[in-house]
């Protein structure tokens, strides 16, 4: 499937100060829409980039839209270099240079034992956790220190560091690549003023589990979350927008943790 931009018309208000303007992949639904909203929220504009699901991203970015961000959504597999490029270079032209990042799009592929898992499946989460990671963590890397600003917030996992035995070893170990490669960014580009670090969430409530083929599995971990339930995608998004803040104008190469006690 070729990269495409979702037309968006209505790319209102017409900034008078200038704004954040950020880029979230797999802003479309779950834990990436819901940071989209925070973000807008607290003054951002935004590009969400998608896979596929082109009603949920233009869903969001209505929602976006209502809350008075400019807002764009532009479908491109973030495995894709092609389509990482032109998610970027659409941002900058419709709205302007990017400012900050939210590497979210994120897979688990089918939930099983590594013995049990086909090839194909490890291949495909390792290029999107971490090649497509890379890929837009390049691209902000060479614009940003360019201007000698920005902000990157990696979303890993939990699983980077409990390892996910009989779920998805090769997911943990590629969210704990995520953890890698926020703390050595950070160590490359903090003397050009670029800040990166991670969110790693544990057991939320969105569409992941199902996708995974375990739509039971928020409930079933939450018996063994010491605050007992479940996080909702709402609960994470605070963490990313401070991560982006000038309130966080000395953190960097850090991973917060949002797992409630995991
Ligand atoms: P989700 O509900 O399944 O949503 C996934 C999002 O990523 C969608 O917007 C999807 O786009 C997009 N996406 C998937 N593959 C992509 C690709 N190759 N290129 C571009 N976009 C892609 O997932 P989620 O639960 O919100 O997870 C978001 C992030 O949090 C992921 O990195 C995940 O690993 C991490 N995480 C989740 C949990 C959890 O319990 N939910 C826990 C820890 C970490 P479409 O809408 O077009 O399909």
């Amino acid at each position: 499937m070729s990269p495409s931009v979702t037309p968006s018309p209505s790319l209102s208000p017409s900034p008078s100060a200038p704004r954040p303007v950020t880029v979230v992949t797999g802003g479309s639904r779950g834990i990436g829409a819901a940071i989209a909203l925070r973000l807008a929220a607290d003054g951002h504009d935004l590009v969400l980039g998608y896979a596929g699901n082109a009603r949920a991203a233009e869903e969001t970015a209505g929602a976006v839209r209502a809350a008075g961000a400019r807002c764009a959504a532009v479908r491109a597999d973030i495995a894709d270099e092609t389509a990482v490029e032109l998610l970027f270079d659409t941002a900058e032209a419709e709205l302007g240079p990017v400012t900050g990042l939210v590497n979210n799009a994120g897979v688990t592929g089918r939930i099983g034992p590594l013995a049990e898992t086909d090839t194909e499946t490890l291949r495909r989460v390792l290029e999107v956790n971490v090649l497509g990671y890379l890929l837009c963590c390049r691209r902000a890397a060479r614009d940003m220190s360019a201007r000698g600003s920005g902000a990157i917030v990696n979303i890993s996992s939990a699983a980077a560091t409990l390892g996910s035995p009989g779920e998805y070893v090769h997911y943990a170990a590629a969210k704990a690549a995520v953890d890698a490669m926020t703390v050595g960014l950070a160590k490359e580009l903090g003397p050009s003023g670029v800040r990166v670090n991670a969110v790693a969430p544990g057991v939320i409530n969105t569409e992941i589990h199902a996708a995974m083929g375990d739509p039971g599995r928020p409930a079933r971990v939450a018996r063994r979350v010491p605050l007992g339930r479940p996080g909702e995608p709402a609960e994470v998004a605070g963490a990313v927008s401070w991560l982006l803040s000038s309130d966080a104008s000395y953190t960097t190469g850090t991973v917060v943790r949002i797992a409630g006690g995991r």
